[in-house]
């Protein structure tokens, strides 16, 4: 096992071909979990694309049909069931090809066909300033409350339009980097997707600053010539020191922080790198959490561990759902070491976030740590949790988001409520104070009620009034959230006490005075 070492770094340059990739390439990216009938239902969307794209050609002077080609390899990696995949190879035909979206629907069913046509929707989803933007965010968390695989398709289809992006004209880089920057990071973010919010934020940073991407790079690049070698020393050492002690190591690889993370930390640090500890870390994937323990433990009888350094995010896990061991140790030569202890499904749900709940895996739901709002989401939907989850995968039709709706500020944010939240339980939700002084509503630009219920993509915009001092106690009777609820009677509460406790200073003064 090998250090990643200069060359692959800090992801594979993608090397176009400008043959047509075979249906055998596709199947070696595929595990045994697929069926033979997957596999028919693969090969068939294989040479239907294929024939579709003849003769086309992308900016790369590639084939087209590659580009759909690697969108569906990409697919493969995240290990997403055969309809997502094939609906990957097929999501460029209808926009781009002489066949129409019923050819598609006739040739392979509803499902798939209604995923093209969605993806061919949320093409026409274009970064141009800050006026479009909420727009944009807004159709894409909509898709996203319909079929969460059209999400997993389009990232797949961006990320290879990044990787591509070099063949593209000036102004496109911009604005595509700047798209992927504002919308599919932050939302790849929010899906606990860190390998795609990662890649997508360094394509992008690439073309939108280039002069401190490079600067970066070489720093990271200096850093791994420095530690590099402390790196390899200690694989075998841990390897050995596992073995001896019967822990099952799964996998041990090295990896590298991402070029535009390590910008944004540093930036914090005033650029001292030599304070970034996790620039470069050693990653123990093992079976269980006894076993990631038991691990973290052989470490420290090998090294001297750094005081501070040592987190156990199992046993109390990131907000957005993260978990690991992390330690950081000295090796005999006084290198520092990063070591990052986790189980196989810890691991796939920091890359893939999300996704990683809709692979075709037989697992134990009461071991599967979901994101934390995705958490919340299981909760609402208790016909997701139990056994019952894998099977509903099969059924796919299957809206996540179905109890929740996404509301926006008028600066892009989304906030996300319960369904036929109130302007009022967004507001509290924003904040307590724009709670407690609200006066009026406008949802979409228009003026409402504050009772209005709410829909998933609108945009809310709250007058508060400066001087007010009191929620009304009439809102109780609609507000549809808790926190909303409980703030506004803490704020009744309150006065209530104060107007009491005045009072009785006053009467306490009338009584001094008399004296
Ligand atoms: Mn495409």
């Amino acid at each position: 096992m090998q250090f990643t070492t200069l060359s692959t770094f800090p992801f594979p340059l993608y090397t176009h071909s400008m043959d047509i990739q075979t249906f055998d390439d596709l199947k070696v990216a595929l595990d045994d979990r697929y069926t033979d009938m997957d596999l028919l239902t693969l090969e068939h969307a294989y040479t239907y694309a294929k024939l579709a794209h003849e003769g086309q050609a992308r900016s790369t002077g590639e084939p087209y049909f590659n580009h759909v080609y690697q969108t569906a390899i990409k697919l493969a990696k995240l290990k997403l069931p055969a309809e997502v995949i094939a609906a990957g190879l097929l999501h460029d035909v209808p926009e781009d090809t002489e066949r129409t979206l019923d050819d598609v629907k006739r040739e392979f069913g509803d499902d798939i066909a209604h995923m093209v046509e969605s993806c061919t929707k949320l093409g026409k989803v274009k970064y141009r300033g800050e006026e479009r933007y909420i727009e944009n965010l807004r159709k894409m968390f909509v898709a996203m409350a319909e079929d969460v695989r059209v999400i997993f398709i389009k990232f797949a289809d961006r990320m290879h339009n990044m990787e591509t992006l070099y063949a593209r004209p000036e102004e496109k880089r911009l604005r595509i980097s700047h798209e992927v920057m504002e919308i599919y990071a932050p939302i790849a973010n929010r899906l606990g997707m860190g390998e795609y919010k990662g890649q997508f934020e360094d394509h992008a940073f690439k073309y939108l600053n280039p002069r401190e991407y490079t600067w970066t790079q070489h720093l990271l690049e200096e850093r791994v010539r420095t530690f590099g070698p402390a790196m390899n020393r200690a694989l075998p050492k841990v390897e050995q020191a596992l073995r001896d002690h019967d822990v099952e190591c799964l996998d041990m690889h090295g990896r590298i922080k991402y070029c535009y993370s390590l910008y944004k930390k540093l930036q914090r640090y005033q650029n001292d790198i030599s304070k970034v500890y996790d620039v470069m870390a050693m990653r123990i994937v093992v079976k269980d959490v006894a076993d990631c323990y038991a691990a973290l433990g052989i470490l420290h009888s090998l090294y001297t561990p750094m005081s501070g350094r040592i987190k156990d995010y199992i046993a109390q896990p990131k907000p957005n759902g993260y978990s690991s061991l992390h330690t950081t140790v000295f090796d005999d030569e006084g290198a520092v070491l990063e070591f990052q202890i986790r189980t196989l499904q810890m691991h796939e749900e920091s890359e893939f976030g999300i996704a990683a709940h809709w692979q075709y895996k037989e697992r134990s739901p009461a071991h599967s740590r979901k994101v934390a709002w995705m958490e919340e989401f299981a909760k609402i939907q208790k016909e997701l949790t139990g056994t019952d989850f894998m099977r509903h995968l099969d059924d796919m039709k299957l809206d996540m988001f179905r109890d929740r709706i996404f509301v926006f500020t008028p600066k892009g944010d989304v906030i996300d409520l319960p369904e036929d939240s109130t302007p009022l339980d967004f507001a509290y939700a924003v904040h307590t104070e724009i709670g407690n002084k609200a006066t009026m509503a406008r949802v979409n630009h228009l003026a409402v009620p504050l009772d209005t219920a709410l829909r998933s993509g609108d945009m809310c915009e709250i007058t508060i009034d400066k001087n007010r001092k009191l929620p009304n106690d009439d809102w109780l009777k609609f507000v549809k959230t808790h926190h909303a609820r409980e703030k506004i009677k803490d704020a009744l509460r309150v006065t209530k006490r104060s107007f009491l406790s005045s009072m009785l200073k006053r009467a306490k003064n009338v009584t001094s005075s008399e004296k």
